[in-house]
């Protein structure tokens, strides 16, 4: 599904991404962890092309994003991303902006289009709320409503750069509980975050970055209860 191979970034002389290597296999769900600068958000922009890498390359789904002329709005459309400050329409009801994207982009049918956000709104429990504005939810239900919104594009690829470190204590668990549900539906998933309980329950797969490179990889259980480097363990002691 997803495949980098040596990518690097530099932001000026600042070299974000040091060869970085990555597999992601369909259905896999994997969890990024790191301290804050060491190029999480850097590294899942790469994905869909949001931060260009200065070198390597970068396939998706097949198709080799990084190469010259590729139709990238092609591949945008299948990868799914869901920001840390939701990013929704400020002007627009949840359910207009679950709609906007397929309508405008895709060209789909506006019934249909319809159809599948009120069951997608329905879905992450948002119900009673399409005709609202996004001033008028509260952090939770922005964040559900723009994972509805990613889930109407009908994605492949779903990314995700800390969805719930903007929200308060008590609406974490909301979001959570829906990205849980779609892990157990089988979506890829590339998850930056630092809910242990959501890696633990949902992730195939941790990767921990420092310094701009992927430093150690394994299972939740691996890495939680065995970490082999030292910047892995001071890191996991100061989130316990
Ligand atoms: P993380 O998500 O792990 O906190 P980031 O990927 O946001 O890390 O940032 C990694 C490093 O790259 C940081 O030092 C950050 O200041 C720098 N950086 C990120 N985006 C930019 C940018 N657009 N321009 C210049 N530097 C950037
Ligand atoms: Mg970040």
């Amino acid at each position: 599904m997803v495949k980098m191979e040596h990518v690097n970034k530099y932001f000026g002389t600042h070299h974000v991404l040091k060869d970085i290597n990555l597999h992601v296999k369909f259905k896999e769900r994997l969890v990024i962890m790191g301290p804050s600068g060491s190029g999480k958000s850097t590294l899942i922009r790469c994905i869909n092309f949001l931060e260009k890498p200065s070198s390597g390359k970068i396939f998706v789904n097949g198709v080799e994003i990084t190469a010259n002329k590729i139709q990238l709005n092609k591949v945008r459309q299948k990868i799914g991303m869901v920001f840390q400050h939701f990013n929704l329409y400020p002007h627009k009801t949840a359910l207009e902006n679950v709609m906007l994207a397929p309508i405008l982009v895709e060209k789909r049918d506006r019934n249909e289009v319809e159809k599948s956000a009120i069951a997608l709104l329905e879905k992450v429990g948002l119900k009673d709320v399409y005709n609202k504005y996004p001033s008028q939810l509260s952090g939770g239900q922005q964040q559900r409503v723009a994972i509805a919104r990613a889930l109407n594009m009908k994605p492949d690829l779903l990314l995700f750069d800390e969805p719930t470190s903007a929200l308060d204590p008590e609406m974490i668990q909301e979001v959570l509980d829906i990205m849980v549900a779609l892990a157990k539906e089988g979506m890829t998933m590339i998850v930056v975050t630092h809910e242990m309980g959501f890696a633990k329950q949902a992730a195939d797969r941790i990767v921990f970055m420092d310094d701009g490179q992927i430093i150690e990889t394994g299972t939740p259980d691996q890495i939680f209860n065995n970490p082999q480097h030292e910047r892995t363990q001071a890191f996991l002691e100061k989130l316990n």
